[in-house]
């Protein structure tokens, strides 16, 4: 069966105080009686033992035994509740409280023998009598036996006290169970309420609705937690929502102009329009080549983009690295007349050569796309603390502050007329950016139109 989170807490506190109060009531009872029957019977001794010491006392005073003073000693005693009878050293009887008072030992018996029943119903008590002896130097001067009720007795203010503490007890076991009933109740409350809240957000989110947020603050670390996750998961999903539908709405139409082109023209060559020579039929392989480009940049693009890129790190020298590289452009910026100045020594990194390879290619094919006839491109490398920095400067065209912050989306590109003449898809600075996300790096620009345009790539050296 199952049960909801409320009544289970609620219903483990009221258990948890009922055997708390079950287990303290009973060992409490347990301890009490036997410590207060030792308390007792050592109390009724102590009581007895005065009564002899008080008759030797007597006894070395006089050195006989006096009635009067017997009396004396008869009459406390039994105004302490004990029943006394004096003998002497052969057994005779000296004074006898049953003698003296029988109505009031029948009472005292009566009384004890109504209080353990009333306190203690299962002990089968009885009158019975002790005797001891009073010695003087030791030497036997008489008896005195005195009464009690075995195997111990209890007297009027001990069986109150006694009931007293057990409604005490009672009380404090009531007052618990009330309050764990209580506090169950609150914690029950403060614990599930925020649960719930998770448990709605959590099925809001199956069904596609990203944007509740769960508010609540909550002071149990576990239940913050859970609510952080599940904001967390619900704004993970609606940015992943988010790039989904801006990705296929930017691939459709990514692919209508060249596709359009392509269509129109090879109608136009069907229909007779157009003569399909050389030229057009160039013109359009060079759209297919395009679109082929695009669909190659995209998978590059998902692959360094999706979370698990597995990047294949080793110990490089970067400028080494760009020395490589560098000869590859050579003919292109000669064509150009672009001077290209690299400086920086040995700077090692632990990273993806291939990827990083990938980046200052990138780089460096915009600021030669990017920079005019007679153009200047500055390389630099560096150490910063623990990260290494790769700035690429050219005095090319710039990027107008609009445009700025949107270079790094894909295909986005800064003034469409002056890009179709070069022709970009606008992927390189995204898959360039996806792959210093991956190594944790950080890719940062400065541009100026008409200016130039500066590129920094920091890395993690490690
Ligand atoms: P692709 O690299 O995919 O072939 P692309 O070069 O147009 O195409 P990105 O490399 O992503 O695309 O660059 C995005 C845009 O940023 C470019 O279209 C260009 O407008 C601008 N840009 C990038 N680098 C420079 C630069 N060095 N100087 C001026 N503008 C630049
Ligand atoms: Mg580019």
């Amino acid at each position: 069966m199952k049960h909801n989170l409320r009544t289970k807490l609620s219903v483990s506190y009221i258990l948890v105080a009922i055997i708390s109060i079950v287990l303290l009531s009973v060992f409490s009872n347990y301890f009490l009686d036997k410590y207060f029957q030792e308390y007792v019977k050592q109390n009724q001794e102590q009581k007895s033992e005065e009564i002899v010491q008080s008759l030797v006392q007597l006894y070395q005073i006089n050195g006989v035994w006096e009635d009067g003073f017997l009396e004396g000693v008869g009459v406390s005693a039994l105004q302490k509740d004990l029943i006394i009878k004096i003998k002497d050293q052969d057994g005779r009887i000296l004074w006898d409280a049953n003698v003296h008072n029988q109505g009031k030992c029948l009472l005292i018996i009566e009384e004890m023998a109504q209080n353990m029943k009333r306190y203690h119903p299962s002990l089968d008590g009885s009158y019975e009598e002790k005797t001891y002896l009073v010695l003087h130097d030791d030497v036997v001067i008489g008896q005195v036996e005195i009464g009690y009720y075995a195997p111990y007795h209890l007297n009027e203010s001990d069986v109150e006290f006694l009931f007293t503490l057990n409604k005490v007890h009672i009380g404090v076991g009531v007052f618990s169970l009330f309050f764990a009933l209580l506090v169950g109740g609150l914690m029950a409350r403060r614990l599930s309420t925020p649960i719930s809240r998770v448990t709605d957000a959590a099925q809001m989110i199956s069904q596609g609705y990203y944007d509740d947020r769960i508010e609540e603050e909550s002071n149990t670390i576990e239940i913050q937690q859970l609510t952080q996750s599940i904001n967390n998961l619900a704004l993970s999903l609606q940015s992943q929502e988010l790039l989904r539908k801006r990705l296929t709405a930017d691939v459709a139409h990514e692919l209508r102009t060249p596709l359009a082109t392509l269509q129109s023209h090879m109608e136009a060559m069907i229909e007779g329009i157009w003569e399909a020579d050389k030229t057009r039929l160039e013109s359009c392989h060079e759209e297919i080549m395009r679109i082929g480009r695009m669909i190659g940049g995209l998978e590059k693009l998902a692959r360094y983009e999706s979370e698990n890129l597995i990047l294949d790190k080793t110990n490089f020298d970067i400028s080494e690295l760009i020395n490589r590289i560098l000869p590859n452009f050579e003919n292109s910026f000669k064509a150009k007349d672009i001077k290209v100045e690299f400086s920086g020594g040995q700077v090692m990194v632990f990273a993806d050569k291939d990827k990083i390879s990938q980046v200052i290619v990138n780089l460096l094919a915009n600021a030669f796309k990017y920079t005019p006839q007679g153009g200047r491109i500055e390389i630099h490398v560096n150490n910063i603390e623990d990260e290494i920095a790769i700035s690429l400067r050219d005095n090319g065209i710039g990027i107008t502050k609009d445009d700025l912050p949107y270079i790094f989306e894909r295909f986005y590109r800064a003034d469409e007329s002056r890009n179709s003449l070069t022709g970009g898809l606008g992927l390189g600075l995204t898959i360039t950016k996806a792959i210093v996300d991956a190594h944790k790096g950080k890719i940062t620009v400065k541009s100026e139109c008409d200016i130039g345009t500066e590129f920094v790539v920091l890395l993690p050296k490690q």
